[in-house]
């Protein structure tokens, strides 16, 4: 029994350590991926759930490491947000986010991820207005993406910061609405344009599941009563398309319409929609 327990010792010590280190390793890396032009954006169609026409682009970070191969945010934005170089990173998405989207047709927006560091940075604001000056796009066609967690942590900060670049023109959505904090009190105090149904209710009412269900119905209602729209997240086929515009959805979003794509293939999108 003694030598079972030194084994089991053994063999769980190293992984533990190779996590640890691995993240160092990432974190070692990830302080020079900016400077060494490793980041880039991909972005997703976001369409509009009865014409199907393209509204919009989510802007995705991708982290292409020479030393690590492809990183995917799942792993790395976390990491960027506990060392708070989610800071520089962000600001260079907003701005070429801004940049590339100046070459899109003008009623197609782009929206912006924004961890809550930057968001509780005290110049924000002054960071989109940078952005939106120095690619010279109209404030009007820049959405910024928030999620709950903001609400934690200081909600009047939160509130404040998000008045200033709505004053701006920019719209902001709430992003993975329903997995996260579940008081609802903040959705009467800002006026967010959009929820985002997180993906995991919409893959679990395609599988018919009656909670799921419930959920999207009462976030669309919620919507609309609060004059939002709702964005579908993770709609892969056209049989869930169809049920998500049923149930009145706004926009949709997902690999059925579009995977992240890079820049160029973006804008092939629109050039090919116009020489139909
Ligand atoms: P998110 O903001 O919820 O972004 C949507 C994620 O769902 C993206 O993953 C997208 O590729 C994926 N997705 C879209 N449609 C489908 C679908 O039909 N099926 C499935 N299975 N997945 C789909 P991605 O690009 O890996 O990003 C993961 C998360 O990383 C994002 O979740 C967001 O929280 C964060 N992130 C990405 N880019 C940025 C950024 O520029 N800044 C910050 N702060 N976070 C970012
Ligand atoms: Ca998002
Ligand atoms: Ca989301
Ligand atoms: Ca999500």
């Amino acid at each position: 029994a003694k030598d079972d327990g030194g084994n089991e010792h053994r063999s769980y010590e190293p992984s533990l350590h190779a996590n640890a280190e691995e993240r160092r390793q990432l974190e070692f890396a990830l302080r020079q991926a900016l400077e060494k032009s490793e980041i880039e954006l991909v972005y997703q169609p976001v369409v509009d759930s009865r014409t199907e026409a393209v509204v919009s682009f989510e802007a995705l970070v991708r982290w292409n490491s020479a030393h690590h191969g492809p990183v995917s945010p799942g792993k790395f934005v976390p990491i960027a947000e506990d060392t708070r170089l989610i800071v520089p990173i962000g600001t260079w998405v907003l701005e070429q986010a801004c940049r590339e989207a100046t070459r899109w047709p003008e009623h197609v927006r782009v929206a912006v991820n924004v961890s809550p560091e930057q968001l509780f940075e005290p110049d924000f604001a002054s960071a989109v207005v940078r952005a939106l000056t120095a690619s010279g796009l109209d404030a009007r066609r820049l959405e910024l993406e928030v999620t709950e967690s903001i609400f934690l942590r200081d909600p009047s900060v939160a509130r404040a910061s998000l008045e200033q670049v709505m004053a701006l023109g920019c719209t902001v959505a709430l992003d993975d609405f329903g997995i996260g904090y579940s008081s609802l009190g903040y959705l009467r105090k800002i006026s967010f344009s959009t929820i985002k149904v997180d993906r995991s209710f919409v893959q679990g009412a395609a599988q018919n599941s009656a909670e799921s269900l419930a959920i999207i119905r009462a976030v669309v209602a919620m919507a609309d009563s609060l004059e939002m729209t709702t964005t579908a997240e993770g709609v892969e086929s056209a049989e869930e398309a169809e049920l998500i515009r049923k149930l009145g959805c706004t926009k949709i979003q997902g690999y059925y319409f579009g995977r992240p794509m890079q820049a160029d293939d973006a804008l092939k999108l629109f050039r090919r929609r116009r020489a139909d």
